[in-house]
């Protein structure tokens, strides 16, 4: 029996038009992945990471190619995808529960059942003493965790994490990464994350998917497995196979690509 994937993409190509002419930023994109499993992504930075998570989520349509979730294509899929950017985007006048329902109160859906599941999952994840807070009074990885809640509100099963981590101070982030990863397999979400950290994306995914320059192209798709004895990120960074496979994802974004010949070299082009 083979399952049907969560997410399931094939020969995506994506172009921007403007009055200077097009960019294109997507070239041919295939990959697939299983409920459950928690995907990152890396390559040069402007490659077209934030382009293809934007497709997925449906905010703009392909030129070319198609996206599937749970085998629906992705014009039709309408159980809500979950967003998380950069920026934690919430809102100083609301309150952190208010701000935790944001989602179900635009979208008319909050019941006493919704709201008792956002309380939980506030106070789960360590921000029960905050419910009435505004999010100037919280850290940084407790209003990134506050950010996690509202997406999760809304019951996604496909989480799409864009960069979620870079705003946050060194400590914070190895500290918040591992909360995060932990809530999200816990729920047992499907997440595609995008980073520019390579240690973050070995410590924290199942696979990881390194795209080329623009226009991304998939250059290698790499299976990350841990030995049982390491299971959380923080964990994983001590393990033998640590500098082993973030050897090899490095590797990767240096070498030439195939299409163009040209060579990755940058130290800080990601
Ligand atoms: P990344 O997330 O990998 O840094 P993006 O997907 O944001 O890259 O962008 C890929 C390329 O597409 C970049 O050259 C960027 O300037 C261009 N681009 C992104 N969004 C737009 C847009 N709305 N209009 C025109 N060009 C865009
Ligand atoms: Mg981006």
């Amino acid at each position: 029996m083979t399952l049907t994937p969560k997410l399931f993409i094939r020969h995506l190509s994506h172009s921007y038009h403007s009055k200077k002419g097009e960019t294109a930023a997507l070239s041919d994109i295939s990959f697939s992945v299983d409920s459950g499993e928690f995907v990152a992504i890396v390559g040069p930075s402007g490659c077209g990471k934030s382009t293809l998570l934007s497709l997925i989520c449906g905010l703009s349509s392909p030129d070319e190619g198609e996206i599937f979730i749970d085998g629906i294509p992705r014009s039709q899929y309408k159980t809500p995808i979950g967003y998380m950017l950069q920026k934690d985007h919430l809102l100083e006048w609301r309150s952190i529960l208010s701000n935790a329902l944001l989602g179900p109160e635009i979208s008319h859906c909050i019941t006493p059942a919704k709201r008792e599941y956002v309380l939980s999952l506030l106070h789960n994840y360590g921000l029960g003493n905050f419910l009435s807070s505004k999010p100037s009074e919280l850290s940084g990885g407790m209003r990134q965790r506050a950010a996690l809640v509202r997406t999760l509100a809304m019951e996604p099963e496909l989480l799409l994490l864009d960069e979620p981590f870079s705003a946050l101070d060194y400590q914070t982030r190895l500290q918040v990464c591992d909360d995060i990863s932990e809530i999200i397999r816990e729920q047992k979400k499907t997440a595609l994350l995008i980073t520019h950290d390579l240690a973050e994306a070995v410590s924290i995914a199942d696979r990881i998917i390194v795209l080329s320059k623009r226009p991304a192209s998939i250059k290698k798709i790499l299976p990350i497995r841990f030995s049982e004895a390491y299971n959380t990120p923080l964990q994983k960074r001590n393990a033998p196979e640590f500098p082993v496979y973030f050897q090899m994802v490095w590797e990767q974004l240096c070498e030439p690509s195939e299409k163009t010949g040209e060579q990755n070299k940058g130290t800080n082009n990601w």
